[in-house]
């Protein structure tokens, strides 16, 4: 993206009717790796802010990084860091141990990048105590999440979303695996009483998760109406529509810098709720609360090009997070009724 794209896209921002005094504009940086680009970053967050105060509308804006950690201690990231500390929401991506992490996460020339991050990740956690992380999962690394949620805790990190990919590339079976994964996690945070520490969030045992849906979870649980916008300042509900996050879909594009958003194009979103996606499977689900579906990945997996075709390509994980949740909660309940 070049600075005169990005300077559109703000001047368009702040020329809508969306904002109103004290709205809060989340500034949302996604790669790639966004720190390969720290200067362009810089310019776009000293030109926003200096618009925002010449609105005076007495905007707030926080600034979101997720990285991949290699550049976070380059001293051009670090004056960022700290001009914009106290706006920046700063992840580094880490998938757990060494051996989970090098499976996915690898240079150019196939060396995993877990020596490379690791002092990062402790110097980010330094800056950035209450962070957390997300364990992003696929079929091959299923037998390493105890091990890796345990390294991760090692670390501090005290908020860690277990998150396995919403694409089908599930193998009958994996469901099992998961579940003891999970299991081996809940007999490890309980018996060593870490469930006291109110810091510790692990959402994979959510109490939230595991009932069946009530009116409030009518509503489409996913954020996808953010205004995202690509490196030429074509825009997208979300970057997941973008011709580069698609394998078989057209993009999906809703508008551009030039001729503002097409509202017309944003119908199908709007409209979107759990009874006018769900097949009556799903809707009727005793354990349906919070099992994760994406818009974008609907439309991509669907014979019609509709995101209204729900895929449930994680049912089965989905339902082993949900027995190994009960599993924790049950612990922890039968634990302390021995206390007593
Ligand atoms: S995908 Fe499976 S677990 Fe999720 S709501 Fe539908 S039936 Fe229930």
């Amino acid at each position: 993206m070049t600075i005169s794209v990005a300077q559109s896209v703000i001047n368009y921002i702040l020329s809508t009717s969306f904002l109103v005094k004290g709205t809060t504009i989340i500034y949302d940086f996604i790669g790639g790796e966004p720190l390969l680009k720290i200067n362009l970053i810089s310019e776009i967050m000293d030109y926003a802010v200096n618009e925002m105060k010449k609105s005076n509308l007495g905007l707030k804006f926080k600034i979101r990084i997720t990285t991949n950690g290699i550049l976070y201690n380059n001293s051009k990231v670090q004056s960022f860091i700290q001009k914009y500390h106290d706006h920046l929401i700063i992840s580094i991506s880490i998938d757990g141990t060494k051996k989970k992490n090098d499976l996915n996460r690898v240079f150019k020339n196939g060396k995993g990048s877990y020596d490379s991050i690791i002092s990062n990740v402790y110097l980010w956690h330094s800056q950035f105590p209450f962070i957390g992380t997300r364990m992003t999962i696929s079929h091959d690394d299923i037998p390493f999440v105890y091990e890796s949620v345990k390294h991760l805790i090692s670390l501090g990190i005290k908020k860690i979303d277990v998150n396995p990919v919403l694409e089908n590339v599930w193998q009958e079976g994996d469901e099992v695996i998961y579940e003891e994964q999970l299991m081996n996690i809940a007999d490890y945070i309980i018996d060593n009483d870490l469930y006291f520490d109110k810091e510790l969030d692990l959402t994979c045992f959510d109490e939230y998760i595991g009932k069946p849906l009530g009116k409030k979870d009518m509503i489409n649980p996913c954020g996808s109406m953010f205004l995202s916008v690509d490196s030429l300042g074509r825009f997208y509900t979300c970057m997941r529509f973008a011709k580069y996050s698609l394998r078989s879909k057209k993009p999906r594009i809703i508008g551009d810098i030039h001729n503002g958003i097409d509202k017309n194009k944003l119908r199908p979103l709007y409209a979107l709720d759990l009874q006018s996606l769900y097949t009556s499977e799903c809707f009727f689900c005793e354990v349906a609360t919070g099992c994760k579906w994406c818009p974008a990945e609907n439309y991509d997996s669907s014979s019609t090009g509709t995101i209204y075709e729900r895929s449930v390509a994680t049912c089965n994980m989905h339902k082993a997070r949900v027995r190994a949740k009960n599993y924790y909660w049950n612990k922890i309940y039968q634990k302390n009724k021995w206390i007593e």
